[in-house]
């Protein structure tokens, strides 16, 4: 048996031949991106690609993939179609919450799903030089690090990177109470923090919001919901 986190669901046949149509979509959902495939779909279509790829995810009908044949079939190189900035929370795995699979988009985690200069330039690369048409920052609810930030927890670097999250907490505010018991300002700051970083990336990077200007790019911001799986557009 190939490698695969997903024997308990059920798919179609691994390995299928790859057929692109007109719009760039996959005949087969194991097909790997390749540059033809990338050059033919646009940014909405590669969201929405990933919105139907949770469907699946959420409906328990992920396609169980071969990744032992995308192994092979990606190692001359890589051609994904989308980057996503995501927690590093274990119950928000990207590939996985979207239904993609090897060579299919970069992600980059980090608590509390905000971008530095590392995360810009690591998109960067994804968007302008590998092709991704579409940056996904992926908040989640319940999310640990916007807990942290609300608290003020003071643990070695923890600190520094809670911080990160502040400006977040200012903009869901005024509060009455700020703390993490308070469940619905916990939302809101999660919330606040997505569209926070979907604006950060085009003010910090021109190389991204010029790729937006051109219409070969399109940044969005999302909430999975730990509880269900399910992932809503928030922009
Ligand atoms: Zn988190």
């Amino acid at each position: 048996m190939g490698i695969s986190r997903r024997n308990f669901f059920y798919g179609t046949a691994a390995g299928a031949a790859m057929v692109i149509s007109a719009s760039g979509a996959r005949a087969s959902t194991c097909a790997i991106p390749t540059k033809e495939r990338q050059a033919v779909l646009s940014p909405q279509g590669v969201v929405d690609e990933l919105m139907a790829g949770n469907q699946r995810f959420v409906s328990g009908t992920m396609v169980n993939c071969d990744l032992n044949a995308q192994v092979k079939q990606t190692a001359t190189g890589q051609y994904p179609i989308a980057a996503v900035v995501g927690c590093i929370d274990s119950r928000v795995p990207p590939e996985m919450v979207f239904d993609q699979n090897i060579g299919d988009i970069f992600s980059a985690r980090i608590a509390g799903n905000f971008v530095n200069t590392d995360i810009l330039g690591s998109l960067e690369f994804a968007c302008h030089v590998a092709g991704a048409k579409a940056v996904v920052v992926l908040g989640h609810t319940s999310c640990g690090a916007v807990k942290g930030a609300i608290d003020q927890v003071k643990l070695g670097k923890l600190t520094d990177m809670l911080a990160r999250i502040e400006p977040a907490v200012q903009a869901a505010g005024p509060v009455a109470e700020r703390s993490s018991k308070n469940s619905e300002f916990v939302q809101k700051v999660a919330d606040a923090n997505v569209s926070l970083t979907v604006e950060a990336i085009k003010a910090q990077s021109e190389v991204l919001s010029g790729m937006v200007a051109a219409g070969e790019l399109v940044i969005v911001g999302a909430m999975h919901d730990v509880a269900t799986g399910q992932i809503t557009l928030i922009n």
